[in-house]
């Protein structure tokens, strides 16, 4: 609860970052913007939305002639490296006037996608090393990833999976479903199958149904989850009769992939609402990058608002070492000083797990500040988020340390009697 007399006494930086922080929690509608004329019929279609995504420079100029020079050489090189595709919904939320609009810098090419270090990857959390088949990484023991299409509604410039997402670097993705469920059944281990790709909700609802139907029967597959970015980039896909259709394979969670709390609008909101309602359990993973959300305020906005989307912060990646996106990557020293102004600044359930993917196939590795100062047999000594030193022993139960209480009182036989009876 906010009164006069808290403002009156917070210092006044305290008082312009509290402004921000609740300006960036507000809910907007994405709004229609240069497509004000479209019936809404049309414009809540999500097929509609597909069609008329931006996906050429010529488009691109027109609708932002504030192009910097560097996204206008991005965008010409796109198509040969990861393609560039925007749902005129996810457009909107663009600042046209702002070159370092947070939204701009996830979905426009630039010409730094063209710069390469020798420590960067295609693949870099080596998914191809360990698929025993097309388009299925089992890289954990008791977990595989299957990978539905190539296809995604946007493109973000990040993606871990650039080398096979739009087909632009000719990977010439094409899984096969057979062999995929196939492996999943002859490996009793496997207890939980996460979709992904690509996108697995553009496929249509007859689909992704046929799919989720040939898991379900599988004996061993307790657990099925779906990766998608769909509920952010386009919201008109979460339908009644998609919710309908994925109640029916509980248990089933979703995770969502979103990096700046302007991309929950009002229409996101009721997207993830359809989805809570039909029992979903949904979660967030969000990318660690430069000029988007390596920024406290922002960050403590982006999971509160999560929460009130009904929506769990699940994971903060460390963005992979993935060809051409320094431009991108903020340190792990920003990830690590965020994370400090999270926890225990706000809701337990309201802070992420920071994850590195080792490169190479090591897959996901916690870090996190330390908290523990030191510890030995008997005592580990602490801080906790002001900096505050505690000491928690560990004296074992037989230690001679030990004593009966003296005030301790034994119970009589009839207090124990009465004691058992109650429970
Ligand atoms: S939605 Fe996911 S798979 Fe598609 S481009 Fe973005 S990060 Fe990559």
């Amino acid at each position: 609860m906010h009164n006069d007399a808290d403002t009156q006494s917070a210092p006044v930086d305290e008082q312009c970052s509290r402004a921000r922080l609740n300006s960036l929690k507000e809910f907007h509608s994405g709004g229609r913007g240069f497509w004000q004329n479209v019936p809404d019929a049309d414009w809540n279609d999500w097929h509609w939305q597909l069609k008329h995504r931006i996906t050429t420079l010529e488009q691109l100029q027109r609708l932002m002639p504030t192009l910097t020079p560097e996204e206008f050489a991005g965008t010409q090189l796109a198509n040969h490296k990861l393609a560039l595709a925007i749902t005129p919904y996810f457009f909107n939320l663009i600042d046209p006037a702002d070159e370092h609009c947070p939204i701009r810098r996830q979905v426009i090419p630039r010409v730094e996608e063209t710069h390469t270090a020798s420590w960067e990857m295609s693949d870099p959390c080596g998914e191809d090393s360990h698929s025993p088949v097309p388009g299925l990484v089992h890289r954990y023991p008791d977990r595989v990833l299957f990978l539905v299409t190539d296809r995604c509604a946007a493109y973000c410039r990040y993606c871990t999976r650039s080398r096979l997402v739009s087909n632009a670097a000719g990977y010439d993705f094409h899984p096969e479903f057979d062999k995929q469920i196939a492996y999943i059944e002859q490996h009793p281990e496997v207890r939980d199958v996460l979709l992904s790709g690509g996108d697995p909700l553009l496929f249509s609802d007859d689909k992704l149904e046929f799919l989720l139907t040939r898991l379900r029967a599988i004996p061993h597959v307790e657990f099925l989850r779906i990766g998608s970015r769909i509920p952010i980039f386009l919201p008109q896909r979460i339908t009644p009769a998609l919710c309908a259709m994925l109640k029916k394979f509980h248990p089933l969670f979703l995770s969502i992939h979103t990096n700046h709390p302007r991309e929950l609008t009002t229409e996101v909101r009721t997207a993830l609402g359809r989805l809570a309602e039909a029992g979903i359990p949904l979660g967030n993973q969000s990318v660690l990058l430069k000029q988007v959300n390596d920024d406290a305020t922002v960050m403590q906005a982006l999971v509160q608002k999560l929460l009130m989307c009904r929506v769990k912060p699940y994971y903060l990646y460390q963005c992979d070492l993935i060809t051409g996106s320094a431009h991108l990557r903020a340190s792990v020293r920003t990830g690590l000083e965020l994370m400090e102004k999270l926890r225990g600044h706000t809701t337990g359930y309201g802070v992420p797990t920071y994850v590195i993917d080792a490169p190479g196939g090591g897959g996901k590795v916690p870090v996190s500040p330390e908290y523990i100062l030191s510890r030995n047999r008997d005592r580990v000594v602490l801080r906790n988020y002001e900096g505050k030193v505690f000491e928690y022993i560990e004296g074992s139960a037989d230690s001679p340390a030990y004593k009966i209480s003296e005030n301790f009182e034994v119970p009589s036989h009839e207090r124990r009697e009465s004691c058992r009876e109650k429970f």
